[in-house]
């Protein structure tokens, strides 16, 4: 075979392995991003009950504290209303932080700038990531 076609396939068989290793590792990121945004999809519906339960039990007590206004009512039960806002609250809490944690990206303090959760420094200021 002439040298100079056999250094041609040689570069192509480089290149096409370059190119499958390049697809394989998009898809793996693309896999990894599903299930992040599938499981940031979950907490973001649990984020949004717990706030609705919250809302209900707000409501709660504000009808007691009218009753109480009114006469027609005591402070019965108030305390316990508090505490399960309080309890919703720290499980809103939690679940944010592990919302944060799905995430792949960060956003540089410094520039704004979406780097890699894992890059130890910005992309395009070099600020010292975590
Ligand atoms: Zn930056």
């Amino acid at each position: 075979m002439d040298r100079n076609v056999k250094t041609l396939l040689e570069k192509a068989r480089a290149t096409a392995t370059y190119a499958a290793e390049k697809a394989t590792q998009v898809a793996d990121a693309a896999s990894r991003m599903a299930g992040d945004m599938a499981m940031q999809t979950k907490l973001n519906l649990q984020v949004f009950d717990m706030n609705s339960e919250i809302d209900a039990v707000y409501k709660e007590i504000g009808r007691i504290v009218y009753l109480v206004h009114t006469g027609e009512g005591t402070d019965e039960g108030l305390d316990d209303r508090f505490a399960q806002i309080d309890e919703r609250l720290a499980k809103v809490a939690e679940l944010k932080a592990a919302i944060a944690d799905c995430r792949t990206t960060v956003i540089c303090p410094q520039c704004g700038k979406e780097c890699g959760r894992d890059d130890a420094y910005c992309v395009r200021c070099g600020h010292k990531l975590s």
